[in-house]
This record gives structure tokens, C-alpha cells and sequence, in this order.
């Protein structure tokens, strides 16, 4: 029991360190016309396009 809630509880702090943090910065998805590797999107506040 103790072994499957310890793998779970890992397997949580995995994704939470994989998921990007920015995925929740702005909200929203990536523009189509990303760099590879990079994700561009509008700045509502800044009202321009920024990548990271
Ligand atoms: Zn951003």
C-alpha cells in the first residue's frame, strides 16, 4: 500500500516539474507560427507577441 502511494506521489511531482510553467502564465495555446521548440503568444496585458 505505502509502495503504490509513494509511486503516485512521485509520479505527481514528475509532471508537475515536466508540465512548462507558462502553460499556465497566460492561458491559451502556442500561435501555429512558433519557432520549433518555442512557444510564441499574444500578451494581453503588453498587447505584443512574445516567445519563451
Ligand atoms: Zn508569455
Amino acid at each position: 500500500m505505502r509502495k503504490t502511494l509513494l509511486k503516485v506521489f512521485v509520479l505527481a511531482l514528475t509532471m508537475a516539474v515536466l508540465i512548462p510553467a507558462f502553460a499556465y502564465a497566460h492561458g491559451g495555446g502556442c500561435r501555429k507560427d512558433s519557432p520549433p521548440g518555442q512557444c510564441c503568444h499574444m500578451d494581453r496585458k503588453a498587447g505584443e507577441i512574445h516567445c519563451h
